[in-house]
C-alpha cells in the first residue's frame, strides 16, 4: 500500500504551518516528514492534499471597487470644469443647460467605465492563458500540471528557463544554478545542490534549497515541494510576481500629453472668447458663460483616451485568438512597424515533429521506416547483413540511454513525447529496432550526466557497468562531437582510426536533404568518476549519425510570402547546421540562394562587417544565443525594427533587446516567456506574421479614430468662433452642441476601433517607427474637413434663412447636418489607404451600421419628439429640408473621395500609395528579402 497515501493526514498542513529547517536536513529525512517518496506522490493523494492545502497562488491583490472606478472618472479637469458650470447654470435657474451638461458628464464617465472594464477583461484574459505549468512525479510517472496545484510533498523537475513553482528542498542536482536576485537581491546566480547546510545558513547560503519564484540558470534537478502560496518566502514578503501591466503605452502616453495640452490651448481660447464676447459683443455673461463652456466641451477630444484604450485592447483580443498573446500592451503598436522578423527554425518554422530518417555508420546507412512517433516501421538493413551491424546496435542504445524522453499512447490515439521532440524520435527508433526502453533504462541505469545546453551542443551520460567501469554515452552536434572524439567503432565493433572526411560527407548528404543531423559517441570510463565533469567527455569513440526529417510547416511558407509583400525581412536563426538550414530555407522559399552565414563568421567579422552580414544574410547557422544578441543590435543599428523569437534561457536578453521579444508557448521556457512582449501559443511562424497584420490594423484603427474626431470637434468649434466673430447669429445653441458631442461619442467615435483590417495591410511597406501619429496627411485633412463641416453648417442656415424658416428651426437642421455629415465622413475615415465607394466599403462591419442606425433615431427623436423639441429649443425638420440635408452629406462625401483621387494621383502624401513605405525614414537600408 501506499505509505504516502496512508498516513498522510494533515502533512500538507504541517508543512506550509511550520517554519521547518528543511534546508538543514537531509533529503530522505524532509521525505519522510513531508509523507512523500522520491517517485512523487500518488495522483489522489496530490489532489486530496490541494482542498487541504488550497492552490499555490499568492492572494490576488485587492482589485479597486467598481464604484470608485466610476467616481475616477470625474477625476479630470474638463468633466471637474463642466460640473462646475452646470452647477452655475443651475444657480442661475438654466436648469436645461444644466441638466445636458450633467447628461454629456454622466455618459462619458460612463463609455469611459465600460471601456475600460472591457480593456481590463481582456487582459484578464490573457493571463489566464499565460498560467504557468510544472513537471512532477505523480507516482513515478512525468506530469505537467498547474503550477497552482502543487501540493507539499510533491516531487517538481527542474530545468534551465524554469522559474521555481514553489519552495522547494532539492533532491538531486546537477550543475544547478539559481538566479534569486528577486529574493536576495543578489544578482550573481548560486549554485545548488542536494546535502544539507548548516541550521543558521541564511536565505542566500541554503543552497540544498530553491525557492518559489527564483530562475533556473543552468542544470537540471529535483525537488520536493515543502510550502506553497502565500506560505512561501516570497508569499512571506507578499510580493506579486510577474511584472504589473499597466494600460499606458507610449502611443497613448502621447495622446493623453497632446489631451492636456489641448484642455490648456481650449481654455485659453475659451477665457478669450468670453472677454469678447462679454465686452465687444456685448452678451449677458451667463449666455457668453454657456457658449464658451459649450466650445470647451466640443474642442476637447475628450472620449480620445479611452476609445484609443479600447482599440488597443480589441487589437490584443484579436492577436490572442490568432494564437499571439500580448504580455505587453506597446508590443502591439511596434508589431505594425517591423521591418524584419528573425525565427528560430525548429518548432516555429518547421513542425518539430522529427522522425528518425537514416542511420550512418562506418560503412553502412540505414534507413528507417515509419512516420511519426509510432514506433511501428522497419530499418532497412544493408545488403548482405542479417542482423544489425554491432556499431549500428551500439549507436541505437547510446540513443535510447542519453536520452530523455518518453513516448505515450495518447488515449485519442496517436503517440506523442513526453521531452524533447527529437529525442522522442531516437526512443521510436530504437524500439523499431527491438529495443524496449523501460527494460533498458531498468538493465543501465543512469549514474550521472550533464545535460544537454545551446552553448556546448551536447549531452552526457554515465551508466555502470555490471562488470566494473561505467559507460560514457553522449550525442550532441556531430561536428562537436568528433572534434571529441579519438577513433571510430567498425561494424564488428572494433576500434578504428577516425575517418573525418567519410563522417563529413555523411553530414553533409544528409543535411543537403534537409535532415536534422545528430552524433553519438561513448567511451568506457575507468575509475568511475564521483561526479561527471566535461573533461570526461573526451577521447570519445564516434560510432556514427542519425538523420532527422522535421518538415516544414505548410503555412509557414505562406506566411513568409506574406512578409515579402508586406516588406518584411525574414531571416532563420538556428543552432542547426549550415546545409540542414540552408535546405530547409529553401523549401520555404525563404530565397532562391539563401545567404547563409555561421556563428564562427559572425565571432570573426569586425562591426561593420558584421552589420553588412546581418543585413544580407538569410540564414545563420550554428549560432549561439549570443550570436542572436548581436545580429539583432547590428540591424537596429541599420534602422530596423527587430522581431525576434526565442525559446532558451539564454535568449532572454536577445528577446529583451529586440523591438518585439516573441516567446514560444509550448517548448519556450519561463525565462524567455517572461523576456518576451508576445508569447505564440502553437510556437508558429504564421501567428507572428498575422499578428503583425493585427499589428498594422491596430494603428490604422487609431488613427482613423483620430482622423474622424478632430474634424469633428474642429468644424463645431470654427462654425461657432466664426459667428461669434462675424456677429453672425450662432448656428446652435450650446445646448445643441453638448447633444452632437455626447451623441457622437457613444455611437460613431466608438465604432472604428472594431474595425477590420484594409484589404491590402500586407501589401503596405511597414510605417517607420518614429512617424509622427499626425501625418501631414491627417493634418491636411483635419484642416480641410473642419472647414468643410463649416461651410456645411453655415450653407444649411443660409438655405434655411432664405427659405424664410425661423432660427431654431435653423439650428435644428444645422445640427442634422452636422450628423449627417460626420456619418458619411465615418465611411470615408474607414478606408484611408484605399477608395471607400465600394460595395464593401458601403455595406460597412455590423458595429458601423448599428452606430449609424443609433444616430438616426437619435436624430429623430432631437428633431421630432414634443419633449426634446421642449429641451433643445428644435423644430421639425420638413421633408424637402431632410432631403437637401442628406444631399449635403453625399456631396462633402463625393469631395473628399476626389481630395482622395487626386491626391493618389499626384503623390502628394506617400502613405496615400500603399507601395511606398509611409513615412520612412531615409537612412534605412535596405536588407535582403
Ligand atoms: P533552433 O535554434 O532553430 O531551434 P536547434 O533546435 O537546432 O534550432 P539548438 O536547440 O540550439 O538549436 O540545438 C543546436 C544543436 O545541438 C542541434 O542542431 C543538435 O545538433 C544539438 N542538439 C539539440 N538538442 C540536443 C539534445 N537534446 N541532445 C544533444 N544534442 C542536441
Amino acid at each position: 500500500m501506499n505509505h504516502a497515501t496512508t498516513h498522510a493526514s494533515g502533512a500538507s498542513e504541517a508543512a506550509n504551518a511550520s517554519s521547518q529547517d528543511w534546508h538543514a536536513w537531509a533529503p530522505d529525512t524532509v521525505l519522510e516528514t513531508l509523507r512523500s517518496r522520491r517517485e512523487g506522490l500518488a495522483p489522489a493523494e496530490a489532489a486530496r492534499r490541494l482542498t487541504e492545502a488550497g492552490p499555490n497562488e499568492l492572494p490576488a491583490p485587492p482589485r479597486v471597487h467598481p464604484m470608485l472606478r466610476l467616481l475616477d472618472q470625474f477625476n479630470n479637469a474638463l468633466i471637474l470644469f463642466l460640473l462646475a458650470a452646470a452647477a452655475m447654470a443651475a444657480l442661475l435657474d438654466h436648469w436645461i443647460d444644466a441638466a445636458v451638461i450633467v447628461g454629456v458628464v454622466l455618459v462619458n464617465a460612463i463609455v469611459g467605465f465600460v471601456q475600460e472594464g472591457r480593456a481590463e477583461q481582456a487582459l484578464d484574459a490573457l493571463r489566464g492563458m499565460l498560467a504557468p505549468n510544472a513537471r512532477v512525479l505523480r507516482d513515478g510517472r512525468r506530469e505537467t500540471v498547474p503550477v497552482a496545484d502543487l501540493v507539499p510533498g510533491d516531487v517538481v523537475l527542474l530545468e534551465a528557463g524554469d522559474r521555481v513553482p514553489a519552495d522547494l528542498r532539492l533532491l538531486r542536482a546537477r550543475g544547478l544554478l539559481v538566479d534569486e536576485a528577486i529574493l536576495t537581491g543578489e544578482s550573481v546566480t548560486s549554485s545548488k545542490q542536494e546535502d544539507a547546510v548548516a541550521t543558521s545558513a541564511a536565505l542566500g547560503d541554503r543552497s540544498s534549497m530553491a525557492y518559489s519564484g527564483t530562475l533556473v540558470a543552468a542544470g537540471q534537478g529535483s525537488a520536493v515541494v515543502v510550502a506553497t502560496g502565500r506560505h512561501t518566502e516570497i508569499g512571506h514578503i507578499s510580493r506579486l510576481l510577474g511584472e504589473v501591466r499597466s494600460l499606458a503605452t507610449p502611443l497613448l502616453r502621447q495622446i493623453n500629453g497632446f489631451g492636456r495640452w489641448f484642455t490648456l490651448f481650449s481654455a485659453v481660447l475659451a477665457a478669450l472668447l468670453f472677454l469678447f464676447v462679454v465686452f465687444v459683443r456685448d452678451h449677458h455673461w451667463v449666455d457668453a458663460l454657456m457658449v464658451v463652456v459649450a466650445i470647451a466641451v466640443s474642442i476637447v477630444p475628450e472620449g480620445l483616451p479611452a476609445v484609443i484604450t479600447i482599440t488597443l485592447a480589441i487589437g490584443v483580443q484579436r492577436m490572442a485568438g490568432r494564437q499571439a498573446i500580448v504580455r505587453r500592451l506597446p508590443a502591439v503598436e511596434t508589431l505594425g512597424a517591423t521591418t524584419v522578423i528573425c525565427s528560430d527554425k525548429t518548432g516555429t518554422l518547421t513542425r518539430n515533429e522529427m522522425t528518425a530518417r537514416r542511420v550512418v555508420t562506418d560503412t553502412a546507412c540505414v534507413m528507417v521506416n515509419g512516420a511519426g512517433y509510432e514506433p511501428v516501421g522497419t530499418l532497412d538493413l544493408p545488403e548482405g547483413c542479417a542482423t544489425l551491424p554491432l556499431n549500428a546496435r551500439s549507436l541505437i542504445e547510446t540513443a535510447l540511454l542519453c536520452n530523455d524522453a518518453h513516448l505515450l499512447q495518447a488515449p485519442e490515439g496517436g503517440w506523442r513525447v513526453d521531452g524533447d521532440p527529437m529525442e522522442g524520435a531516437l526512443v521510436a527508433l530504437a524500439m523499431k529496432a527491438g529495443l524496449q526502453p523501460a527494460t533498458q533504462r531498468a538493465v543501465h541505469p543512469r549514474a550521472d550526466e550533464i545535460p544537454f545546453d545551446a552553448q556546448h551542443r551536447f549531452m552526457a551520460t554515465l551508466h555502470d557497468r555490471a562488470e566494473g567501469g561505467a559507460d560514457l554515452l553522449v550525442k550532441g552536434a556531430p561536428e562537436r562531437l568528433l572534434a571529441m572524439s579519438r577513433a571510430q567503432l567498425d561494424a564488428q565493433g572494433t576500434e578504428q582510426a577516425l575517418d573525418e572526411a567519410h563522417w563529413q560527407q555523411a553530414i553533409a548528404e544528409a543535411a543537403a536533404a534537409g535532415e536534422r543531423v545528430l552524433g553519438f559517441a561513448r567511451r568506457r570510463l575507468n575509475p568511475v568518476p564521483a561526479r561527471l565533469a566535461f573533461s570526461d567527455a573526451d577521447e570519445l569513440v564516434f560510432l556514427g549519425v542519425v538523420g532527422f526529417i522535421d518538415p516544414p510547416r505548410t503555412e509557414a511558407m505562406a506566411a513568409v510570402a506574406d512578409c515579402r509583400s508586406a516588406g518584411i525581412a525574414v531571416k532563420m536563426i538556428t543552432g542547426d547546421h549550415a546545409a540542414t538550414a540552408a535546405a530547409i530555407a529553401r523549401q520555404l522559399d525563404l530565397a532562391v540562394q539563401p545567404v547563409v552565414v555561421t556563428g564562427q563568421e559572425l565571432d570573426a567579422a569586425s562591426a561593420s562587417d558584421l552589420r553588412t552580414l546581418a543585413l544580407n544574410a538569410h540564414v545563420f547557422a550554428r549560432t549561439n544565443p549570443e550570436h542572436k544578441l548581436r545580429v539583432v543590435r547590428a540591424l537596429q543599428s541599420e534602422g530596423h525594427v527587430v522581431a525576434m523569437t526565442g525559446d532558451g534561457v539564454n535568449d532572454a536578453p536577445s528577446l529583451k533587446q529586440a523591438n518585439v521579444g516573441i516567446a514560444m508557448g509550448h517548448k519556450g521556457t519561463d525565462a524567455a516567456r517572461e523576456a518576451a512582449q508576445i508569447v505564440l501559443a502553437d510556437d508558429n511562424f504564421a501567428s507572428i506574421v498575422a499578428a503583425v497584420s493585427e499589428g498594422r490594423t491596430v494603428y490604422d484603427n487609431i488613427r482613423k479614430v483620430i482622423a474622424w474626431t478632430l474634424p469633428t470637434n474642429g468644424g463645431e468649434v470654427l462654425a461657432i468662433i466664426a459667428a461669434l466673430a462675424f456677429g453672425l447669429t450662432l448656428p446652435m445653441t450650446p445646448t445643441q452642441i453638448l447633444w452632437i458631442n455626447m451623441i457622437l461619442t457613444i455611437t460613431l467615435g466608438l465604432v472604428l476601433a472594431f474595425e477590420p483590417a484594409e484589404p491590402g495591410v500586407m501589401q503596405r511597406r511597414p510605417r517607420s517607427p518614429d512617424a509622427a501619429l499626425l501625418s501631414p496627411f491627417m493634418v491636411w485633412r483635419v484642416v480641410l474637413v473642419s472647414l468643410l463641416f463649416t461651410a456645411g453648417a453655415f450653407g444649411i442656415f443660409g438655405w434655411a434663412t432664405v427659405r424664410g424658416f425661423g432660427v431654431e428651426l435653423a439650428r435644428t437642421m444645422v445640427v442634422n447636418t452636422l450628423c449627417v455629415m460626420e456619418i458619411f465622413y465615418l465611411f470615408n475615415v474607414r478606408y484611408l489607404h484605399m477608395r471607400s465607394f465600394t460595395w464593401r466599403g458601403a455595406r460597412g462591419t455590423p458595429a458601423v451600421l448599428w452606430a449609424v442606425v443609433g444616430v438616426v433615431l437619435a436624430q429623430m427623436a432631437f428633431t421630432y419628439t414634443p419633449w426634446m423639441q421642449a429641451v433643445f429649443d428644435t423644430r421639425a425638420v420638413p421633408l424637402l429640408d431632410g432631403l437637401v440635408i442628406l444631399a449635403i452629406g453625399v456631396l462633402s462625401m463625393v469631395v473628399l473621395e476626389v481630395e482622395k483621387a487626386l491626391l493618389r494621383r499626384w503623390q502628394v502624401f506617400p502613405e496615400l500609395n500603399p507601395t511606398a513605405r509611409d513615412t520612412g525614414p531615409t537612412t534605412l537600408k535596405g536588407t535582403a528579402q
